[in-house]
């Protein structure tokens, strides 16, 4: 198995992380927290809409704005 990117899972990140999964029949696109494993391109769960596998298109660390 090639895995093309880094485990981000390794290093413990200060900001919280989400993973998006869009789902490619649909288009449905739902925002979760990181899970230790997830990179974009993997599979993601089940499409709330159709049911159809999902794709992880993004991950990013999410800035807390402190007023
Ligand atoms: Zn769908």
């Amino acid at each position: 198995m090639a895995q093309m990117f880094p485990s981000i899972g390794e290093k413990r990140p200060k900001m919280p992380v989400f993973t998006v999964e869009e789902c490619p029949r649909c288009g449905t696109k739902t925002k979760r927290a990181f899970k230790n494993g997830d990179y974009v391109y993997r599979e993601g769960g089940d499409c709330p809409k159709c049911q159809a596998k999902t794709l992880i298109t993004q991950i990013f660390a999410e800035l807390i704005k402190l007023q």
